[in-house]
């Protein structure tokens, strides 16, 4: 078993960075970055990809196939409570709010 994976980031290895520079003296290379493996991203997209830039790209790239595994053709909804209005004010200045509760009594 690796302890890392190599970035999915279809364009990882044309980021011009100097921890991608590999390679001997006359023949080198931009590499894809390795992510390390490790308790904080073993269950994230980032124990896959190095950046949020490598994960945009992928993400842009396949998106079409990516939401062909879970398709979403027609909306969901949450059941609210009729959502409650409030002023509050202060010597500078008035401002509302507006609480948004879970209607758990309509939950399915
Ligand atoms: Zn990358």
């Amino acid at each position: 078993m690796t302890d890392f994976n190599w970035c999915h980031g279809p364009n990882c290895h044309t980021h011009h960075t100097v921890d991608r520079v590999r390679g001997v003296k006359g023949s080198k290379v931009l590499r894809t970055r390795k992510v390390k493996l490790n308790q904080w991203n073993k269950d994230s997209f980032y124990s896959k990809f190095c950046s949020n830039s490598c994960y945009n790209e992928f993400a842009n790239k396949y998106a079409n196939q990516i939401v062909a595994i879970a398709p979403r053709t027609e909306c969901l909804e949450t059941p609210i409570e009729d959502p409650k209005r409030t002023k509050h004010s202060n010597p500078y200045h008035n401002w509302y709010e507006t609480e948004i509760k879970v209607d758990e009594t309509r939950q399915s």
